[in-house]
């Protein structure tokens, strides 16, 4: 770099730094050194500012005469958020509109755009937002129309637009050189390369058209070829089994394919642009779901303008029947009813159980309870059953003696109004154990019960009272029906001899005491249930005492108090105020 100033120093940019020669007279080159620092590596540019002031750059950065004519350089402070993108400085070239262009070798063209408030320089990146990476070509030049250019590129500010050369402008001359270049008289450029000269003609210039037209050049679906449509705006309509395709594009232009680029996508599938070279026209797509597309194409030869003209070809895939928006909606009804009759077979068969298993235990309970109300060797009631009978039948009884109607005239308010108390023991039991055995006598009280519920109603309760003691609750009877009744349960005792074993029997009687109930029909709650039950036993005793195979009752109490109750056989047959029956043996009678 070679710069002849107005006081006839020479400036001369090298390799190895900067130098000086002060004068035409001058003996030696000087190196020049900048205020506050050496110089080391490359110069590249040295250029005079309109202002008359030096300006330098290089591999260390950009520099500036500290005043016109002085020879002090200084380093240019730049604003740290608008400095030069690389350090470097390729060239320097001032406008003819007083304005400066740097170019660097990583982000290319910049553009003085002015100073900020602490008079640090602002720069513009211009190759950088035009996406042209590189140097910008270092040999910087101004046409008349104010455009820069270089051998790679030319930029015009007015329409802010940047263009690149190549072999489709002619622009191929091997390797370019830096520092190899002139303007012609005319207006023409002069480049040097390793394969000659480069001459621009800036006024015949042209961009090339940034947007070719594109056509449809391939089309395939499920990877067979396939006719594409006559007009694209027709679109392509694919049926159900068809669902996936690949398409071939071409942008028509010939002056160098190569530098070509494409950008598409699928409107419906990909929300942004696939940018792709020359190689990459033929994207394919799927398989695809049914719905609506739109494939869109656009086309470049510029590095960085896409233009407005696209390929647009709208491609609908149909549904398979299952794939509607109506059969989707009955399959979910579909799988809807299915869950809700399950739940119903569910719930209802749930329901079936537990109705089955609640009568289980209805049956279980019944049959529990009889268990728990029955003696497990006769059959006969127990104890608890008359406990939970006993309260119901008494007020029944006692309900009817008390009916207004009746006045304690004659023996009750009308037939079948008493009930019975009658205790049976079986006479000398004992014996028939020592004698027999224990089985022996288990198998009598077995019998017994067998005939007395012969004897006895099925509404009557039978009721094992104690080992060989049954109580009978005989209901709805007849007080003057009494003395026959035990006379019956007597003979059906002893007038069949009990089977003890094979062929073995035992001849057995039994004994029994009785009392009507209420026993004073004009006092009917004068002798209650547990003055009966005591009046009974004492019967049972005195039917013993007279000789036992009889019985002895109370038929009818004529103001007689509990606490007169007879005691022992003798009281029993000498007190007036009781009806008392008795009996023995086949004889009986009753004794008023
Ligand atoms: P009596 O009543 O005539 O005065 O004489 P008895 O020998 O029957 O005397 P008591 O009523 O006092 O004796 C009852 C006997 O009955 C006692 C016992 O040996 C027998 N016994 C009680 N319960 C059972 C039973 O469940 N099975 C058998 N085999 N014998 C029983
Ligand atoms: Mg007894
Ligand atoms: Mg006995």
């Amino acid at each position: 770099q070679l710069l002849l100033r107005a006081d006839g120093s020479v400036w001369l940019g090298m390799q190895e730094g900067l130098y000086r020669l002060p004068g035409a007279t001058a003996a030696a080159l000087e190196r020049v050194h900048p205020l506050g620092g050496a110089l080391h590596g490359g110069i590249y540019a040295v250029r005079q500012a309109p202002d008359g002031r030096l300006w330098v750059g290089g591999q260390q950065g950009l520099f500036r005469e500290r005043a016109a004519g002085d020879g002090a350089l200084q380093v240019l402070p730049q604003a740290p958020e608008q400095a030069l993108a690389s350090p470097i400085v390729m060239g320097l070239l001032w406008g003819r509109d007083g304005r400066l262009w740097v170019d660097t070798p990583v982000s290319g063209l910049h553009r003085l755009k002015g100073w900020d408030g602490e008079g640090r320089a602002r720069f513009e990146r211009i190759s950088e937002r035009h996406g042209a990476d590189g140097v910008f070509g270092g040999n910087l030049h101004e046409d008349d129309q104010g455009r820069i250019w270089s051998q790679l590129y030319v930029y015009d500010p007015a329409a802010d637009r940047l263009d690149s050369f190549g072999s489709a402008e002619g622009a191929n001359f091997g390797s370019f050189w830096f520092f190899a270049s002139t303007e012609l008289p005319g207006g023409g450029l002069l480049f040097g390369g390793s394969r000659g000269l480069l001459r621009v003609l800036p006024q015949a210039w042209r961009a090339l058209p940034s947007n070719p037209p594109l056509v449809l050049s391939g089309l395939r679906v499920n990877g067979q070829p396939h006719e594409p449509p006559r007009t694209l705006g027709d679109g392509l309509r694919l049926p159900p089994e068809k669902r996936s395709l690949s398409v071939e594009f071409a942008a028509l232009d010939y002056a160098d394919p190569t530098r070509l680029r494409y950008e598409y996508r699928l409107e419906g599938l990909d929300s942004g642009w696939t940018r792709v070279d020359a190689s990459g026209r033929n994207p394919s797509f799927g398989p695809l779901k049914p719905g609506k597309y739109t494939l869109q194409v656009r086309a470049t030869a510029h590095h960085s303008l896409w233009g407005t003209e696209q390929l647009q070809l709208p491609i609908t895939l149909e549904p398979a029947w299952w794939e509607t928006v109506g059969a989707r909606i009955g399959g979910v009804l579909a799988g809807l009813l299915a869950i809700w009759s399950w739940m119903r077979w569910r719930t209802r068969s749930l329901r079936r159980r537990e109705v089955a298993l609640q009568a289980l235990v209805d049956e279980r309970t019944a049959e529990l309870r009889e268990l728990s109300l029955t003696d497990t060797l006769t059959g006969l009631r127990n104890r608890r059953y008359l406990e939970l009978r006993l309260d119901d039948d008494l007020r029944l009884c006692l309900r009817r003696f008390e009916t207004p109607g009746y006045e304690g005239v004659g023996d009750g308010p009308g037939p079948d109004a008493d009930l019975l108390l009658l205790l049976l023991d079986l006479d000398h039991f004992k014996r028939v154990n020592d004698v027999h055995g224990h089985a022996a006598g288990d198998a009598v009280l077995v019998q017994l019960a067998e005939r007395l519920r012969q004897v006895f109603r099925e509404t009557d309760s039978l009721v094992r009272w104690g080992g060989e003691e049954v109580l009978v609750l005989a209901r709805e009877t007849e007080r003057r029906d009494a003395a026959e009744l035990a006379a019956r349960v007597c003979a059906a005792v002893r007038d069949t001899p009990f089977e003890i074993g094979p062929g073995e029997t035992v001849q057995v009687t039994v004994s029994i005491g009785f009392c009507a109930f209420p026993l004073d029909p004009r006092h009917p709650r004068l002798w209650d249930w547990r003055a009966c039950l005591a009046l009974a036993d004492s019967a049972l005793y005195a039917a013993k005492a007279q000789g036992r195979d009889g019985y002895v009752g109370a038929i009818r109490a004529n103001g007689l108090s509990p606490r007169e109750a007879p005691e022992g056989l003798a009281s029993w047959q000498q007190e007036s105020r009781l009806e008392v029956a008795q009996g023995t043996g086949v004889r009986s009678r009753a004794t008023v």
